[in-house]
């Protein structure tokens, strides 16, 4: 049975700002899986400066130290070298989990998205925790809906519905709902929607009240891993290093990309608020790749180069969040554009890849 530890702590600390007049909001205490990792540094960063204390639980498969050091030392931060595949035994009020391999190229090697998954609710539930889990886009897979709202059911669904309508023969069921599941992106994203379906089953059997379900689009911002793989790092070290920008494929599909301060505050707003979700958190601004080689050329060098490259296998032709239900019911949406945002992300990677010489590279 839940403890009703959550709303016993809301009781305790006051949560969401509604602070009796005279009597100071207390800290929550606060679990970040993948604390050390590129979204997760930052939303350590804001949890602390507004009193929370923080328990950040890595095992740097892809986060680093650096990004949570400027918090070593304060009295409301930990850090914990931990694989969540293994259990774990906390006392917090609120679970975030964000551990995960977030890249193509790491996100193969690793159960973390069910295992790691199955521990962080294991733990919420004996806690009474609330709990918030960063799902992804891609569990919409190559989309057949644009933009996509929570309800599509991704590509999977879309195809046994053709089959159920006898739309498509046996064997194109076959190759279309069978070989993606065992494509080398479905670690990631089957690995998603199962932690998602896992997040459901506990809200539902195991009674676990107080579940949260972000599903995130594509994420820039300081801190990203520089040599991940992903196409807005590849861009921007590529132009900094005076290397031809790799578009792959015939660079006509599209992405969504969301500025890391955003996805933060939706994070938040999505704990604190009544609605379990899923809430897409994304940006409704929709690039092809050829345009955001041009807003990395205009930000950084109007002279780089684009050479095309083939593209990976299974590769979303297209994707854009729609965003009305989170406006509606968290109050959220985005502020920074992608030329506004690039900038801040710049200034960041010159740092980290020219170190003292940054200055010298304009
Ligand atoms: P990231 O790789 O920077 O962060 C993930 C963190 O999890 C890293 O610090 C890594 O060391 C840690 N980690 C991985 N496996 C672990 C394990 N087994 N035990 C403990 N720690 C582990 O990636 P990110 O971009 O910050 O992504 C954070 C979350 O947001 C992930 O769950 C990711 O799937 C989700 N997400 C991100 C994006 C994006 O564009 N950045 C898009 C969709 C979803
Ligand atoms: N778990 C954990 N920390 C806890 C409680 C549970 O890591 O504080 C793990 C536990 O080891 C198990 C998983 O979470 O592998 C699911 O736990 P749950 O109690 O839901 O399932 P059960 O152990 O009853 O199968
Ligand atoms: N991509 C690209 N050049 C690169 C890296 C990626 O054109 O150097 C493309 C990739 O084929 C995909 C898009 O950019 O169509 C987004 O890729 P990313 O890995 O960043 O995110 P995801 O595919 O997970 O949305």
């Amino acid at each position: 049975a839940v403890h009703g530890g959550y709303r016993m702590a809301l009781e305790r600390r006051f949560v969401g700002g509604r602070v009796p007049l005279g009597l100071k909001r207390k800290g929550l205490r606060i679990v970040v899986t993948g604390g050390a990792g590129f979204v997760g540094s930052h939303l350590v960063d804001r949890l602390i400066e507004r009193g929370d204390s923080v328990i950040v639980v890595d095992n740097f498969f892809t986060g680093q130290k650096e990004n949570v050091m400027h918090h070593l030392g304060n009295p409301n931060f930990e850090l914990i070298r931990h694989d969540v595949v293994e259990p774990l035994l906390l006392e917090v009020d609120q679970i975030y989990h964000l551990a995960c391999p977030a890249s193509p190229v790491h996100y193969k090697f690793n159960p973390t998205n069910v295992v790691g998954t199955l521990n962080m609710l294991g733990l919420a539930k004996r806690v009474g925790a609330r709990f918030l889990l960063t799902s992804t886009s891609e569990v919409y897979g190559d989309p057949l809906q644009h933009p996509q709202v929570e309800t599509y059911w991704g590509k999977l669904a879309d195809f046994t519905w053709m089959v159920e309508q006898n739309m498509v023969s046996y064997i194109a069921y076959v190759s279309f709902v069978c070989l993606p599941i065992a494509g080398v992106r479905s670690c990631y994203d089957e690995g998603k929607r199962t932690a998602e379906t896992l997040t459901m089953d506990y809200h539902r059997g195991a009674q676990l009240e107080v579940v949260r379900i972000a599903r995130i689009f594509n994420t820039y911002g300081p801190r990203m891993c520089i040599d991940d793989g992903r196409v807005v790092s590849n861009f921007v070290a590529q132009a900094l290093r005076k290397e031809p920008l790799t578009v792959y494929g015939d660079g006509k599909q599209t992405r969504s990309f969301q500025y890391v301060s955003d996805l933060v505050e939706g994070l938040i707003k999505l704990m604190e608020g009544e609605n379990v979700g899923p809430f897409n958190l994304g940006n409704p601004g929709e690039f092809t790749m050829l345009e955001l080689a041009k807003v990395v050329q205009d930000t950084i060098d109007l002279n780089a180069k684009i050479e095309f490259r083939p593209n990976t296998a299974d590769d979303p032709h297209k994707r854009k969040p729609d965003i009305t239900r989170a406006k509606e019911l968290l109050g959220w949406e985005p502020k920074v554009s992608l030329r506004d945002g690039l900038p801040l992300m710049v200034t960041d990677f010159r740092k980290r890849i020219f170190g003292d010489q940054a200055d010298n590279n304009p």
